[in-house]
């Protein structure tokens, strides 16, 4: 059974779809390439040859996923592809995408980046008005709107489907005919236009699939956009009403590509930057300056730039591990951190060392490396994390567990330090992530994660708490105080 309980993080995902560019499926499978690092669970492609649609999806990596005969099946100059991100025990076929599905209008394919704040609610309307559901992904509620829209055209049922679901989508719809690609009013997830010399579009999660595939950069998707391409043409769309865009700053901080240009930004620069502002607000006497690979990297060089001290790769990471490996039981304790990450004892033997990640989730990780680094012979150990800490879920599509299990949601900094083993821990401020911007004040970002303020409604979770206080309130008083605290 799906973990339908609203108080989890759903999947961040990978999107990119073709429009007229002969081998388009190939085009596909090198963008998802590209974006493989936004969702390793599954991937899939959905191309059309002017006819049919044509589609191939499966579990694990797009490279172990695909191979060229499947990716010549694949034919047309039109192809939309998706890379799912892993939740907890839903590694299922069913719920990988692109969906591909036959309404009324014929056959239509649908890759999804976000997450519907309201898709159970809506699921269970539609439900009970007959529909049947083959996933446990909130994309199918979508897709069963688009199914049951009053419209004629492809395009008209999207704008109605679209404008009853709420949260976080960048989406890509293929047709036989036509490609669609949407961005929610707020602009939560990045999507990005690109364009082929010679003809043809491309729309992809993050620009790092444009370089790739040798396309021209042309702008973002903007929030509440709706671009239909058919023939040659590219039209725009602003159905929706207009909001305050609500960027999320966590692509910067951790999830996006550092090569790729995210929201007008390169993310590269911007976590310099937060390393560098790291350093400005809380650096401490030390030697050299050491970064968790790969994701800690750019804000420790900008620390070490600030601080003035060596960057050192005193953690190396292999590159080669894969999603399972046999544990030992317990001959080798802390095995899980020390076959991703090996810290060098002569670069860390005698030295105080800042190290710098950009974010503590559980904590499990830190813990983990801050005594790796001390049996290496380190002197003193300063864990530096270039975001403020993570204390609330996303419901908007990032993966992060419940708000129970982040570390920084029920302890204190002293705490979080004693539980990794840390001579001292800092977090970037609230502020201070916000000074790459160059404004002082805030911008349209979200950071529901640090700050706890969801800028949308989570309908699904206020659907359940009242249905918890209802049950608590028929099993008497005393369960309802349980349910307060
Ligand atoms: P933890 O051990 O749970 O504290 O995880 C912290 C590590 O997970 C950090 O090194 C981050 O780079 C990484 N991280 C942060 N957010 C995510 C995410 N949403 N998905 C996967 N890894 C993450």
């Amino acid at each position: 059974m799906a973990d339908t309980s609203p108080d989890r993080f759903h999947e961040e995902c990978g999107v990119v779809g073709i429009y007229g560019r002969a081998e388009a499926a190939n085009l596909a499978y090198l963008g998802l390439y590209a974006l493989q690092h936004r969702g390793q669970e599954g991937a899939g492609i959905a191309s059309s040859d002017g006819n049919v649609l044509i589609s191939h999806r499966g579990l694990g990596l797009v490279a172990d996923i695909f191979d060229e005969e499947i990716v010549r099946r694949l034919s047309g100059e039109a192809a939309i592809g998706h890379n799912r991100y892993s939740t907890a025990g839903q590694t299922l076929l069913r719920n990988t995408q692109p969906f591909v599905v036959e309404y009324a209008l014929g056959s239509l394919a649908v890759s999804h980046n976000g997450n519907f704040t309201n898709a159970q609610t809506l699921r269970k309307q539609l439900e009970a008005k007959g529909s049947i559901f083959q996933s446990n992904v909130d994309t199918e509620v979508l897709v069963h709107l688009i199914a049951r829209a009053e419209h004629s055209t492809l395009l008209e049922r999207t704008i109605s489907a679209l404008s009853q679901v709420e949260g976080a989508y960048s989406l890509a719809f293929l047709s036989p005919h036509e490609m669609i690609t949407a961005r929610d009013p707020h602009g939560f997830r990045p999507l990005v236009l690109g364009r082929f010399e010679g003809g043809g579009y491309v729309v992809a999660s993050e620009t790092c699939a444009l370089d790739l595939l040798e396309a021209e950069y042309v702008r973002e998707v903007e929030p509440g956009e709706v671009i239909r391409f058919a023939g040659a043409k590219l039209e725009s769309y602003k159905p929706f009403n207009k909001e305050r865009a609500r960027r999320c700053i966590f692509e910067y901080i951790y999830f996006a590509r550092p090569d790729s240009r995210v929201f007008g930004r390169n993310v590269y620069a911007v976590r310099k930057e937060l390393g560098r502002q790291l350093a400005r607000e809380s650096h401490k006497p030390a030697d050299i300056v050491v970064p968790v690979p790969d994701s800690g990297v750019p804000a420790a060089l900008g620390y070490a730039e600030q601080a003035r001290l060596p960057f050192e790769m005193g953690l190396i990471r292999n590159h080669y591990v894969g999603r399972t490996f046999i544990e030992p039981t317990d001959s080798i304790r802390h095995f899980g951190v020390k076959v991703k990450l090996n810290a060098q004892r002569d670069v860390l033997e005698g030295k105080r060392v800042i190290v710098v990640d950009d974010s503590i989730v559980r904590g499990t990780t830190s813990k983990k490396i801050v005594r790796m680094i001390r049996a290496a012979g380190a002197a003193e150990v300063h864990m530096r994390i270039s975001a403020p800490p993570t204390i609330s879920p996303c419901y908007y599509g990032v993966d992060t567990p419940t708000h129970g299990e982040l570390i920084a949601n029920n302890h204190s900094l002293d705490e979080i330090r004693d539980f990794m083993g840390a001579d001292s821990l800092a977090y970037l401020s609230e502020e201070g992530m916000y000074a790459f911007t160059g404004t002082g004040n805030k911008p349209g970002f979200c950071d529901a994660c640090f700050t706890g303020v969801y800028p949308v409604e989570i309908t699904d979770e206020a659907e359940t708490r009242q249905m918890r206080l209802f049950q608590a309130l028929e099993r008497g008083p005393k369960r309802l105080r349980l349910v307060k605290e």
